[in-house]
């Protein structure tokens, strides 16, 4: 499947997430540890726009998605509500 026809609601997108290879542990962080090193991965990955979206559209909660904590992900949702 070429990048481009790739949307949040196809799982394939996870299939090319980095996260997918490093583990979840960055991603998921204890409470008040660091999720620099979970953003740095996020910055490297192509898959970004549509891990976002999907985090968005499916109200994560919890953890770093496309690159954002989760307070970012919350102040992004009443910035654009
Ligand atoms: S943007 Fe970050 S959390 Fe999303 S798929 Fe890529 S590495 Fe994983």
């Amino acid at each position: 499947m070429h990048i481009e026809t790739l949307t949040p609601a196809d799982p394939a997108w996870q299939a090319q997430a980095l996260c997918a290879q490093t583990g979840a542990d960055f991603f998921f962080p204890e409470p008040g540890s660091s999720v620099r090193e979970a953003k740095r991965i996020c910055g490297m990955c192509e898959m970004r726009p549509a891990c976002l979206e999907y985090a968005l559209a499916n109200d994560e909660r919890f953890g770093v998605w496309g690159g954002l904590s989760e307070k970012e992900r919350l102040s992004l949702r009443r910035a654009t509500r």
